[in-house]
C-alpha cells in the first residue's frame, strides 16, 4: 500500500460489513477532527483513524495492523504529552466508543471500558458517595493514566488508580482476547500495573472504589516571592501528615476569572492544592501546623465539596487544544540548593498557564514494594512535573524552553527515573523510570508481544 488513502481503502474492504465501528481515513470528512488529540504541539497524520464500538473491532484492528506491518497507535483519552495515542501514516485504534462505566455499590467495584474518561466514572461512582483513585483533571483518559500508574488526590489515602485496579480484559498482539487479575495471566496483571500500552489493548478495566463523599479541598495561595519559604515547610510537613490530607505544591497564575478574587488575578503564585478525606474540622486541624508555620495566604480557598468537583476544578482552564511541553523526575528529597532553584524557575513562568507540581507519594502508595507491580518508584517523595502551556503557537518555543532549562536545573536532585505519564520526551528514560523492574518486564514483552506490535509508548522491547 503506498498512499494513505489506499489504507483507509483496504481496511473498508478487508474488515467489511462484519466489523462495528467508523473507519476514518485522510480522504474523509471528519479526518480533521479525528486526527487532533489533547496537545495541539503534535500534529500527526495516521492513514487511518479507527473507532472500533467492541472488543472483537479492536481484534480485528489488530489483525489489520500487523497483516499490512503498520505502525500501531492505541488512544484511550489522547491526552499524553509525547502524543503516544496516535502516529503518522499508521493505524489509530480510537477507542472512545468503548466507554460505559458500570457501578456495583455493593461490591463496591467499578467496570469501566478502555476509551472512558475520569470525569465519566467520577459522576457514576460519585453518585453513591464512593471513588476510585485517578488525576486531577476530568477529561484525562482512563487508559492511559491507569496503565502508568495513575497519580491524584486520593494517592496518599487509596493508593495509585493501579493500585486499584482489580482486573482487566485485553486484546492482545495475537488478536486473542484474555481476561487479565491476580489469578488470571498474573504476569500480565503485574506488567500492566505501571508498563503502559506495551502490553495489549485494555477494553475494560474493573476498580476497587472507596468511600469518599464529601471531600475538603481547594487552593491555599502565596505571592510566588515567598515560593522557597513555603516549600521549606511543605516538603518537611506533608510527608509527616496524616494520609487523608493530600496537598500537592504548584506555581501558577491565579486566572482572571470567578471564583478568584478579582484583586489576585493574573498575579504568580505559590500554593499548594488540598484534599481531605474527611470532616472539615479534621481538615482544618490537620493542615494547622504548615498554616501557622507560613505568613497570612492570598488566599485560603478551601471548602467542603463533592469529590467529582474537585476532580474537575481545573478542566476549564486546560481544555483540549494548547500547546503543552512536558518533562519530569521522581524526587526523593527537596534540599535547600533545589528550593532555591525552583523559587527562580516558578518566578519566571512563562506564561499564565504553565505551571511545575511536586505530587506527593507516599502513603498508601508506599504500603507496595518496588517489585510489587510495575510501578518501581514505590519509595520516592514526590513525582515533579513541569509543564509549558500556552493557547497560541506562537509561544510554542517560549514554554519549551523554560520547561527545559527549569527540568535541566533541577535534574541532579532527581532520583533518576521519571513518572512515564509525564514524559515529554522519555524513550531514553525508560530503562532509568522502571529500574530493577525493567528486565521482568522485557520478559513479559517478549512473551505476549514478541514482535512489538504495540510500540508507539514508552518501549519496553521485547526480550528473546
Ligand atoms: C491536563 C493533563 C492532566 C494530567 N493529570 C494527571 C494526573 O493528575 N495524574 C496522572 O497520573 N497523570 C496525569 N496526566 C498524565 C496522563 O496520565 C497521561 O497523559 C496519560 O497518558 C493519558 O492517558 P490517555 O488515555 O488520555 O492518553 P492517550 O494519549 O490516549 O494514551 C496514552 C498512552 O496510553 C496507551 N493507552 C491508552 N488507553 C489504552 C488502553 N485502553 N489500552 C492500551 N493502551 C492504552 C496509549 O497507547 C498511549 O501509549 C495528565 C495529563 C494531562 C494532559
Amino acid at each position: 500500500m503506498s498512499t494513505l488513502a489506499t489504507v483507509a481503502e483496504a481496511a473498508r474492504r478487508e474488515l467489511g460489513s462484519g466489523f462495528n465501528g467508523e473507519l476514518t481515513g485522510p480522504e474523509d470528512a471528519g479526518y480533521a477532527e479525528a486526527r487532533k488529540v489533547y496537545n495541539a504541539m503534535i500534529d500527526r497524520r495516521p492513514a487511518l483513524i479507527a473507532r472500533p464500538a467492541d472488543a472483537e473491532g479492536v481484534a480485528k484492528l489488530v489483525g489489520f495492523a500487523r497483516d499490512h506491518s503498520l505502525d500501531l497507535a492505541v488512544r484511550g483519552g489522547g491526552h499524553n504529552g509525547a502524543g503516544l495515542g496516535t502516529c503518522d501514516d499508521g493505524v489509530v485504534i480510537d477507542l472512545a466508543s468503548l466507554r460505559e462505566v458500570q457501578v456495583d455499590p455493593q461490591a463496591r467495584t467499578v467496570r469501566v471500558g478502555g476509551g472512558a474518561t475520569w470525569g465519566e466514572v467520577d459522576s457514576a461512582t460519585g453518585e453513591h458517595g464512593l471513588a476510585t483513585p485517578s488525576g486531577i483533571i476530568s477529561t484525562t483518559g482512563v487508559g492511559g493514566l491507569t496503565l502508568g500508574g495513575g497519580l491524584g488526590h486520593l494517592t496518599r489515602k487509596c493508593g495509585l488508580a493501579i493500585d486499584n485496579l482489580l482486573e482487566a480484559e485485553m486484546v492482545l498482539a495475537s488478536g486473542e482476547r484474555v481476561r487479565v487479575s491476580g489469578d488470571e495471566h498474573p504476569d500480565l496483571y503485574w506488567a500492566i500495573r505501571g508498563g503502559g500500552g506495551n502490553f495489549g489493548v485494555v477494553t475494560s478495566f474493573e476498580f476497587r472504589l472507596h468511600e469518599v463523599g464529601t471531600i475538603i479541598g481547594g487552593p491555599t495561595f502565596w505571592p510566588v516571592e515567598m515560593a522557597a519559604e513555603v516549600l521549606s515547610v511543605y516538603r518537611e510537613f506533608l510527608p509527616a501528615a496524616p494520609r487523608e490530607l493530600y496537598g500537592f505544591y504548584a506555581f501558577a497564575t491565579v486566572p482572571p476569572a470567578d471564583p478568584f478574587p478579582s484583586e489576585i488575578h493574573l498575579r504568580k503564585v505559590c500554593g499548594i492544592v488540598w484534599c481531605h478525606v474527611g470532616g472539615e474540622d479534621d481538615a482544618a486541624r490537620e493542615m494547622a501546623p504548615l498554616l501557622d508555620a507560613l505568613p497570612e495566604p492570598l488566599l485560603h480557598g478551601v471548602q467542603p465539596m463533592p469529590h467529582p468537583a474537585l476532580q474537575s476544578a481545573f478542566d476549564g482552564l486546560y481544555p483540549p487544544g494548547d500547546q503543552w511541553y512536558w518533562r519530569a523526575d521522581f524526587v526523593n528529597e527537596v534540599p535547600d540548593a533545589a528550593v532555591d532553584l525552583h523559587a527562580r524557575f516558578g518566578a519566571d513562568l512563562p506564561t499564565m498557564k504553565s505551571t511545575m507540581h511536586l505530587y506527593p507519594i507516599d502513603g498508601a502508595a508506599h504500603d507496595l514494594a518496588p517489585g510489587d507491580t510495575a510501578w518501581s518508584y514505590r519509595d520516592a517523595t514526590f513525582a515533579t512535573v513541569y509543564a509549558g502551556v500556552d493557547p497560541d503557537p506562537a509561544n510554542a518555543e517560549a514554554v519549551r524552553r523554560w520547561t527545559v532549562d527549569y527540568y535541566e536545573a533541577l535534574h541532579p536532585y532527581s532520583a533518576g527515573g521519571a513518572y512515564v505519564n509525564m514524559m515529554g520526551e522519555g524513550q531514553g528514560r525508560v530503562r532509568a523510570s522502571y529500574r530493577g523492574n525493567y528486565d521482568k518486564l522485557a520478559r513479559i514483552k517478549g512473551i505476549y508481544d514478541p514482535d512489538n506490535t504495540f510500540r508507539i509508548n514508552w518501549n519496553i522491547e521485547p526480550e528473546g
